[in-house]
C-alpha cells in the first residue's frame, strides 16, 4: 500500500515536472530553445519568441549564399545561418533571407533592416567602427580570377597595372586595389555574378576578390574561367550583428565554437564550398575581441 502510494507520488511529481519543461517553466520572461534559457530583453529571447529571424546574405555566390531555381537559398554561409537560428529555436522556415550586397551590409544592420549578416563578410577595423562581429567563421584570401588558359599571364596584383580589373563597391578586394595597386583600371559592380558576365564579354581582364568565391564562378562556368591561385590577403569572415549588442555577439561565438567540435561546421562545409575548394579547411579561432 505504501509503495503504491509512493509510486504514485513519484509519477505526479515527474508529471509536474514534464509539464513544467513543456510550458517552458520559469525562465524569468526570457524565451527557451531546446532547453536553452535566453536573459530576458536579450536579443536571442526576442528572437525565440518571434520563431522568425531576418538573415542578410549573398544571392549570387555560388558555394556561399545562391540562389536555386526553385528559388531556395544554397551555400555555407546559409548553412551556417540556418545553425544559428536553430540555436535560437528558429526552424529555417523562420528565416526571412535578406539580400545583402556587399556594399548595404553595413547599413542593413544598422537600420535594423537585418538581424545578423552571413555573407562572406571580412571582419575589419573600419567596418568594427560602425557594426560588430561574431566569428571568424572561415578565413579566405583574395585572389584573382582570369579567362581559361590566363591569355594575359597575371601572375598576382602587380600584373594588373594598366589592366581592367573588376571587384564589388563596398568589398575590401575593391578597396585593396584602389590603395594598394592604383596602376589598375578598377571596374565596380554591386554583385560579383557581374563581374564574371563582364570577364567572359572582355569587357575587363580580371576579376579580384576572395579565392573561394572566385572558385564558385570558376566551378559554375569551368570552360571559361580559371584562377591565378596566389592568395595575397587574409580575409576572415565574421557574422555581422548591432554595434554594443555584445550578448548576441557571444551567443553566435557560442554557437560557432559549438559546430567546430560537434561536427556540424565540417558537416556544412563539405555539403558546400567544401566540394570545389582546393584546400583543406579547419575552423579558425573565433576571436572575442
Ligand atoms: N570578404 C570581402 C568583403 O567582405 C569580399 C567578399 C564580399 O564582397 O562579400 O568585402
Amino acid at each position: 500500500m505504501r509503495t503504491r502510494r509512493a509510486a504514485g507520488l513519484v509519477a505526479t511529481v515527474v508529471a509536474l515536472m514534464l509539464l513544467a519543461a513543456a510550458c517552458g517553466g520559469d525562465d524569468g520572461g526570457g524565451g527557451q530553445a531546446g532547453g536553452t534559457s535566453f536573459p530576458e530583453g536579450s536579443t536571442m529571447a526576442r528572437l525565440q519568441q518571434a520563431g522568425k529571424v531576418r538573415v542578410g546574405t549573398k544571392f549570387d555566390q555560388p558555394l556561399f549564399g545562391q540562389k536555386n531555381l526553385e528559388g531556395n537559398l544554397e551555400g555555407f554561409d546559409v548553412e551556417i545561418a540556418k545553425i544559428i537560428a536553430g540555436e535560437l529555436g528558429i526552424q529555417p522556415s523562420g528565416i526571412e533571407w535578406v539580400e545583402s550586397v556587399s556594399a548595404n551590409r553595413e547599413p542593413f544592420i544598422q537600420q535594423d533592416k537585418v538581424d545578423f549578416v552571413v555573407a562572406t563578410y571580412t571582419i575589419n577595423d573600419k567596418r568594427k567602427q560602425v557594426v560588430d562581429f561574431a566569428g571568424p567563421y572561415y578565413v579566405a584570401g583574395q585572389d584573382i580570377m582570369v579567362k581559361k588558359g590566363n591569355p594575359l599571364g597575371i601572375t598576382g596584383p602587380d600584373d594588373l597595372a594598366g589592366k581592367k580589373v573588376c571587384s564589388v563597391t563596398g568589398s575590401t578586394p575593391a578597396e585593396n586595389i584602389r590603395t594598394n595597386y592604383p596602376q589598375a583600371k578598377l571596374t565596380e559592380f554591386d554583385v560579383y555574378s557581374k563581374c564574371a558576365e563582364a570577364l567572359k564579354n572582355d569587357q575587363v581582364e580580371a576579376v579580384t576578390t576572395d579565392n573561394v568565391i572566385l572558385l564558385g564562378l570558376i566551378n559554375q562556368d569551368q570552360e571559361a574561367f580559371e584562377l591565378v591561385g596566389k592568395k595575397f590577403t587574409e580575409e576572415p569572415y565574421g557574422i555581422g550583428v548591432k554595434k554594443g549588442d555584445t550578448q548576441f555577439r557571444n551567443f553566435i561565438n557560442d554557437v560557432l565554437e559549438k559546430t567546430y567540435q560537434d561536427g556540424r561546421w565540417q558537416q556544412a562545409w563539405d555539403a558546400t564550398a567544401g566540394k570545389v575548394a582546393t584546400e583543406e579547411a579547419t575552423p579558425p579561432t573565433v576571436d572575442r575581441y
